[in-house]
């Protein structure tokens, strides 16, 4: 017997225990300071009204002979994939309700869609990244390609057809870095992964925070997408499923390489390995596309934008040069006075006890980047960013 090698492979991860190591340490020596976290990816405002109600009816459904259910669709409920079509309908975008695919989260899908892929395949993914894209694919044995971002291209990069790459990650608007695609951006990306035969595997978690127009939603704005990209999603950031568990994923009907259909692949994969997202989870998120759960989610969204503002807005008056912000939950600003990523940790927590994450954790081209988030309290952050004023003008 021999285990699976290429976990040998798998980087270590010390982002966020050293983290949270180095956060103890300083809490431990220091009682009386008040540190104040703007470095979680996770939210803090609670579930809307309209999904705990849609959540409660389901429980009695569950819990009466007539209504009771038990092993669902594994793809999920016609009412749920009927009302994500509605959503992406109401953008221009066209879906069949069998493209849609409802998950347990973006991360699953976004780790279990190699399956369908052969292992010879090669990999791009941009630096800095979102650790899963690489992990996933070194945890299989595929060789990962890296193509930069940085402050040249604005943390955006475009195809360069000299690089033969099989899969292609993108995540707009992206985490870490807060910067998302035009739509005119995305279709050159679409462009090169028609003429390649590549596959774009597009990851839309974020794509509630977009609000400029001419920015891209979904990948599937772009028209010839269908023939080459998989879209990823979640209700984790735009509705506060962190910790309830709901995503979906698209998969064309048109993308199909060597007379084979990844549609019809993702569905046997699914129907083998996957039993489905819970019924009152479905239901909730349901509710969600409802007119009273869009204005409750707005509201809630609305929140985590003015957290955001506050922040940039703050990097603009210390002059510090910044991506996201607008149309993102996440501000990547340029460490100040050329500090590296951790030495400004350090700083900011000895100093005024605000917690962000270094870039160096998501690359190398993260290094002398740090993110800061907008899913903490509006005290919080209010707090946070007067504190980050008066330390940094000087
Ligand atoms: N994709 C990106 C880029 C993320 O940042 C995250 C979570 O932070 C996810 C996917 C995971 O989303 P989910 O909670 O739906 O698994």
């Amino acid at each position: 017997m021999q285990f699976n090698s290429h976990f040998n492979q798998v980087s270590q991860s010390y982002l966020f225990s050293t983290i949270a190591k180095k956060v103890a340490a300083y809490s431990a020596a220091n009682p009386d300071k008040t540190i104040l976290r703007l470095g979680i990816g996770d939210v803090t405002l609670p579930l809307a009204p309209a999904v705990i109600s849609a959540m409660h009816a389901a429980v009695d459904e569950m819990g009466a002979k007539e209504t009771f259910r038990g092993y669902g669709p594994e793809q999920g409920y016609d009412f749920l994939k009927e009302a994500i079509q509605g959503y992406y309908a109401a953008r221009g975008v066209s879906l069949e309700r069998d493209e849609i695919f409802v998950s347990d989260g973006a991360k699953s899908d976004v780790g279990n869609i190699l399956d369908i892929f052969a292992d010879g395949n090669t990999v791009l993914v941009p630096d800095p990244v979102y650790p899963v894209y690489v992990d996933t694919n070194v945890m299989a044995g595929r060789k990962v390609m890296y193509m930069d971002a940085n402050e040249a291209n604005g943390f955006l990069p475009m195809p360069d057809y000299s690089v033969d790459a099989d899969v292609i990650y993108l995540c707009s608007p992206n985490n870490p870095t807060g910067a998302a695609y035009t739509v005119g951006q995305l279709r050159e990306w679409v462009d090169y992964a028609n003429a390649k035969g590549a596959v774009i595997l597009f990851d839309a978690a974020y794509e509630c925070f977009v609000s400029q127009p001419g920015l891209a939603r979904s990948i599937f704005e772009v028209e010839g997408a269908k023939t080459c990209a998989i879209e990823f999603c979640s209700f984790s950031k735009t509705a506060g499923f962190t910790g309830t568990r709901c995503g979906y994923t698209v998969v064309p009907f048109a993308l199909e390489r060597g007379g084979m259909s990844a549609n019809k692949m993702w569905l046997r994969r699914q129907t083998t390995k996957f039993n489905g997202v819970a019924y009152i989870v479905q239901r909730g998120a349901a509710a969600v596309f409802g007119p009273e759960g869009q204005r409750q989610i707005q509201a809630n969204l609305d929140y985590y934008r003015a957290n955001a503002a506050l922040i940039a807005d703050c990097m603009d008056e210390l002059g510090i040069r910044y991506t996201g912000g607008k149309n993102s939950p996440y501000i990547w600003l340029k460490c100040p006075g050329g500090m590296d990523s951790w030495k400004f940790f350090d700083y900011l927590l000895e100093n005024i006890q605000v917690v962000g994450t270094p870039g160096a954790g998501f690359g190398a081209n993260g290094e002398g980047f740090f993110r800061l988030t907008a899913f903490g309290s509006r005290e919080v952050t209010a707090e946070a960013v007067q504190r980050l004023k008066k330390l940094l003008s000087r």
